[in-house]
């Protein structure tokens, strides 16, 4: 039952009266489904490589004789086992953060050597495809947080510009200041997304095509960990796009505050 009460017969404060409680338990339930869908998901997702790692290792000794062909499945089982531990690795990186667990260390960081970090990651699926990658940042830029996180998420969103563009396309990737929040832009002129997707893609193991992602060596769990990874800095990520056209992503982060002459960080004085 969603609804679940107690009651506590008779007189309890003297005076007759009972007290019913009733406690809304669909949000418990609701978080419950949502464990269990997610436990399914990530089985679903490791049973796939590890079936395809062993239907693989018959091909090869299959293909004994034939030197290509064994090159040609030995490739194939790395590409999976790339994937499954991108898996692991992610789902590993979310459940940490979504953990109680102080995990962040907010220091000051370059904004610039995030950018860079993340393009340099991203470099040899970058040049696979032939893709240009713009860095364009504000000089001087810090924002505060954790470098790795940060780089982590800049990240995923370069792949994913690369991945969702057209062979030889062009991605762009800024950093700027804008009030108190430091915004770090993701651009490319890709195959864009329908807008009935666009509340869906920060979901866990969301994809608009999965064959595509799949292909790609996408696990789905990239947006999620973005979103997770903003949301512990106090930001956020959004995205703007229109299929066919392309998409950006913006990540909106707290700004470093420049230290008062003291050398003190500076205070409210309220
Ligand atoms: P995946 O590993 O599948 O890329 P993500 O969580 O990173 O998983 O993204 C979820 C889905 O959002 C992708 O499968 C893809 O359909 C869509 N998507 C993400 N980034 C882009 C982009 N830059 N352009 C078009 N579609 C995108």
């Amino acid at each position: 039952p969603l609804l679940h009460w107690t009651a506590s017969t008779g007189p309890v404060d003297g005076h007759g009266t009972m007290i019913l409680v009733v406690t809304d338990r669909a949000p418990l339930l609701r978080a419950d489904q949502a464990r269990r869908d997610f436990v399914a998901n990530i089985s679903h997702e490791l049973k796939t490589p590890i079936g395809a790692v062993s239907i693989l290792a018959e091909a090869v000794e299959g293909a004994a004789d034939d030197p290509d062909g064994v090159r040609h499945f030995a490739g194939r089982m790395q590409a999976e086992t790339a994937r499954l531990s991108a898996l692991v690795t992610q789902v590993i990186d979310l459940s940490r953060l979504q953990s109680d667990e102080p995990l962040l260390r907010a220091e000051p960081v370059a904004a610039r050597e995030v950018l860079d970090d993340a393009v340099h990651r991203a470099d040899e699926l970058a040049h696979r495809r032939e893709v240009a990658i713009v860095v364009r940042c504000q000089k001087g830029l810090e924002v505060m947080g954790d470098a790795a996180l940060l780089t982590d998420a800049v990240a995923n969103l370069v792949q994913n510009a690369i991945v969702y563009s057209a062979p030889r396309a062009r991605v762009s990737v800024s950093a700027r200041s804008q009030g108190d929040r430091v915004e770090i832009a993701v651009s490319d002129n890709g195959i864009g997304i329908a807008e009935k997707d666009l509340d869906r893609i920060f979901e866990r193991f969301y994809r608009v095509d999965y064959a595509r992602s799949r292909d790609n060596g996408g696990t789905g769990l990239g947006l999620s960990l973005v979103k997770h990874i903003a949301r512990v800095h106090g930001g956020a990520v959004d995205v703007w796009s229109k299929l066919g056209q392309g998409s950006t992503f913006t990540l909106r982060l707290p700004v470093r505050t420049a230290p008062s002459p003291t050398g003190e960080a500076p205070t409210d004085s309220t």
